[in-house]
């Protein structure tokens, strides 16, 4: 075997773009249409046909970011409002509470899952509490009739930060098809399917559909490729409100059609990296991930593990060692009550979030994406025995 610092650097996560991804873009550029138009109207239709249709609509925007605050403004969260998100996720689920001047109430997670536990939202619900937003954390499916039927007893909202959840399935449905207000995912570069940056924001609700569109693009009454197409003149459209920027262009529509079109796929080569971690890791004192409950579909965008109690390592000098061979490697996340924007404006103690604490000191990511192959991830097993046993 070579010596591993000759071995090329194995990254935590890598997008996976083809020929096809290439020539759908070069084809979009030659178009004349760069903006949203032709593509992004095209990719709002074939994922809505992906989550099979059923009323549903999408609204294709420049990142999740931008579609969990446009959720919550066509929602009416404001000022003096609460929503309930857990302290396991990446800020953008927080901070876009914020931009609309509520406040987010963080909560633990299930110590097995890392999804948000339902006990937690129940403890933390107010009066002030407008609507709670559940994180599929890793591509797990949250206990969404758990949650459901909390948000029904309360009258709460639900909108789903679904970026790690394509494709997830929770009893045997599709997330994007469950009973919640609106739910968002996310095509960063590193997500299950990408379009460099962008997201789409998934309702069944006409209304929530409509202001979403219109917050899309300055609150316009018309987009610009209504405006060109339609047989009214082209320069009129009416401002209805101070809206945002969160259009996704036909360049990034155009990558994402063909992403969406290979997701079979990637599941498949997803699921069965998954599998081979389970398999050749099951005798290290690590915590594996939870698997999803029987017929219902992990969508595996992240692999976490976490050091058993007891292992004579400790998680920064696994990730240094792994490192020191080559290997890339990430931590989904320091947990929100840990940032000082977070915890300094909310007082928070980590006493407060046991699990989610816990769980941050002993986890992290391993490499998992569609292009490493087998032997990339004999490499990652062989390490972590070389570390752990
Ligand atoms: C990636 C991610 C986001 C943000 O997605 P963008 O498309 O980058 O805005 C939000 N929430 C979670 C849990 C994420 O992992």
């Amino acid at each position: 075997m070579l010596p591993s610092e000759t071995l090329p650097f194995l990254p935590f996560a890598q997008p996976d773009i083809g020929e096809a991804e290439i020539q759908a873009v070069a084809q979009t550029l030659r178009s004349g249409w760069l903006s949203t138009g032709p593509k992004a109207r095209e990719f709002e239709q074939a994922f809505t046909n992906y989550l099979g249709g059923n009323g549903l609509q999408s609204i294709a925007v420049n990142s999740a970011t931008a579609g969990l605050h446009l959720a919550l403004e066509a929602l009416g969260i404001g000022p003096g409002d609460e929503v309930i998100v857990p302290t396991l996720t990446f800020t953008a689920t927080a901070e876009v509470v914020r931009y609309l001047g509520a406040d987010p109430v963080l909560v633990d997670v299930d110590p097995v899952t890392l999804n948000i536990d339902p006990e937690a939202i129940r403890a933390a619900i107010t009066p002030l509490t407008k609507a709670i937003m559940p994180v599929h954390y890793g591509g797990l499916a949250c206990r969404m009739d758990a949650i459901l039927a909390i948000a029904r007893e309360h009258g709460l909202k639900v909108v789903e930060d679904a970026a790690h959840a394509l494709p997830t399935t929770w009893q045997g449905q599709l997330v994007g098809q469950l009973a919640s207000d609106v739910t968002v995912f996310s095509f960063y570069a590193n997500k299950t399917i990408t379009t460099g940056e962008g997201g789409m924001a998934v309702t069944r609700d006409p209304r929530l559909a409509e202001r979403m569109r219109v917050m899309r693009l300055h609150g316009m009454s018309r987009d610009a490729f209504d405006r060109f197409t339609s047989k009214t003149p082209a320069w009129y459209y009416e401002v209805v409100a101070p809206g945002f920027k969160y259009n996704l262009t036909d360049t990034a529509a155009a990558l994402g059609l063909v992403q969406l079109q290979r997701l079979p796929q990637f599941l498949e080569r997803r699921q069965h990296l998954a599998a081979r971690y389970h398999a050749q890791l099951a005798g290290l004192p690590l915590v594996l991930p939870a698997n999803a409950p029987a017929g219902d579909v992990h969508a595996w965008h992240l692999y976490v593990v976490r050091l058993a109690p007891g292992a004579r390592v400790g998680r920064d000098e696994v990730i240094q060692a792994l490192s020191n061979r080559g290997i890339g490697t990430s931590v989904h996340y320091m947990p929100l009550h840990r940032h000082p924007y977070w915890r300094d404006r909310y007082q928070l103690r980590a006493e407060q979030f046991p699990q989610a604490d816990a769980a941050y000191q002993s986890m992290l990511s391993l490499p998992l994406f569609t292009a490493m192959t087998d032997a990339d991830q004999d490499r990652v097993i062989a390490a972590l025995h070389d570390i752990l046993a």
